[in-house]
């Protein structure tokens, strides 16, 4: 039973509820505030905190790799490729835009790929496949040489199997945690209401307005619903065609003497690993197990963690051995489909979806709460 009091305020009929509080339903709500200020916006959130990617990520701000990108214009051609790094470049630029760097341990410490004596690949390929990327982002990105060589980086670095590395200067990283957290404050500062330990069951569309329906005592009623919860939209909205993907991560402890500081990609973004401090944080390898990580389950597997050690070993630091220590393994779940291109629509009336945010939704978030927010509301 709610008091009078409760029930016009907290639990007063919404304009917009939001299901899941993480990087894209923050953004959402930020967006959708700032067009529209007096819009009554609820977010619900089933984890104490969000439970799916944006805290569990690998903290790279990043627009894709060079392979990844050639592979990418193969697969679903050039424009769409194109449009998804422009929405990825963009949010990228957003989050500079309303967050201080050292507030969220922001740096251009700038990406790079390895490529090892496995690939066909010789310099003059990879030089060439260099110059098309660049001249094809060139309209978007506004750089000249966004991807360059960078085999001298090769012997700096001391990486095991390497032959050709290629850096992007406009790539960094930043704490993902430290981002998640001053959204959060910023969309609750502006008005959002956003209440955790709460999951959305069910919605019923009656006449204009919707329940929605709990697994509390309490059901909500708003105009508009906006689903945000990426890898779990199926439990919501079963037609949706998104897979979700489990990414395992370790972290070391501090390594002295660490040659390297950065972001770096290999095998098609398969494999990832970056600095923190003089810590290597290592993500990936779902590739040696495609079916098994192919769940919502956020746990970690000892195949994969296994693979991510001797990848570590072999490749990431092989002249360490015996200097550091595991002191952290976690999951998330990543959003994947049939195509890579998130989707933002109006799945039937007044009910939205902005998920499917593949590997880099760091990034793509802030471009898809825009997105989302024009749909809903015009421009
Ligand atoms: C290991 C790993 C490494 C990654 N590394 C990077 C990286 O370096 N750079 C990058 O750009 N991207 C990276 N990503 C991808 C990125 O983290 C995601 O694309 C992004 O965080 C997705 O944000 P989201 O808000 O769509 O989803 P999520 O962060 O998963 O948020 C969805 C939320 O919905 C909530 N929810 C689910 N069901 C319900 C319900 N019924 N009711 C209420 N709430 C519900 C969940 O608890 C969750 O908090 C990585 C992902 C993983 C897993």
């Amino acid at each position: 039973m709610i008091s009078i009091w409760e029930k016009e305020t907290f639990f007063a009929p919404q304009d917009v509820i939001i299901a899941g509080s993480g990087f894209v339903g923050l953004w959402s709500a930020f967006y959708l505030k700032r067009k529209h200020p007096k819009l009554k916006i609820t977010i619900l959130e089933r984890g104490m905190i969000p439970t799916g990617a944006s805290t569990r990520n690998a903290g790279f701000a990043c627009f894709g790799s060079l392979s990844e990108l050639m592979f990418d214009a193969k697969t679903m051609g050039t424009e769409n490729m194109l449009k998804l790094v422009e929405m990825r470049f963009k949010g990228l630029q957003k989050i500079q835009k309303f967050f201080k760097k050292k507030k969220i341990d922001y740096e251009n410490c700038g990406g790079y790929e390895l490529f090892d004596s496995g690939t066909s690949l010789t310099n003059d390929e990879l030089q060439n496949s260099i110059e098309y990327m660049n001249s094809v982002l060139r309209p978007i990105i506004h750089s000249k040489n966004t991807y360059n060589l960078s085999n001298e980086a090769k012997d700096e670095f001391g990486f095991g199997n390497t032959t050709h590395i290629v850096k992007n200067n406009l790539e960094g990283y930043l704490h993902s945690g430290k981002l998640l957290q001053a959204l959060l404050q910023e969309v609750q500062y502006m008005g959002v209401q956003v209440f955790t330990n709460i999951e959305i069951t069910s919605f019923n569309l009656i006449e204009d307005e919707l329940e929605i329906q709990t697994n509390k005592e309490m059901d909500f009623n708003t105009k508009k619903f906006l689903v945000c919860t990426n890898a779990f939209a199926k439990e919501l909205v079963p037609e949706l065609d998104v897979v979700p993907a489990r990414g395992q991560v370790l972290l070391t402890s501090e390594i002295a003497g660490l040659p390297w500081k950065g972001t770096f990609h290999s095998d098609e973004g398969y494999y990832y690993f970056r600095n923190l401090g003089s810590r290597v944080l290592l993500g990936g390898a779902r590739n040696k197990a495609f079916a098994d990580e192919r769940t919502t389950a956020i746990e970690t597997t000892e195949l994969i963690q296994k693979e991510l050690e001797r990848y570590l070993e072999q490749i990431v630091i092989p002249n360490h051995a015996g200097s550091y220590t595991i002191d952290q393994r976690w999951s998330g779940i990543m959003a994947m489909g049939s195509e890579k291109m998130p989707i933002v629509k109006e799945v039937s009336p007044h009910i939205f979806c902005a998920v499917r945010m593949s590997g880099m939704g760091v990034a793509l978030a802030p471009t898809v709460g825009q997105q989302i927010t024009s749909l809903m509301y015009g421009d």
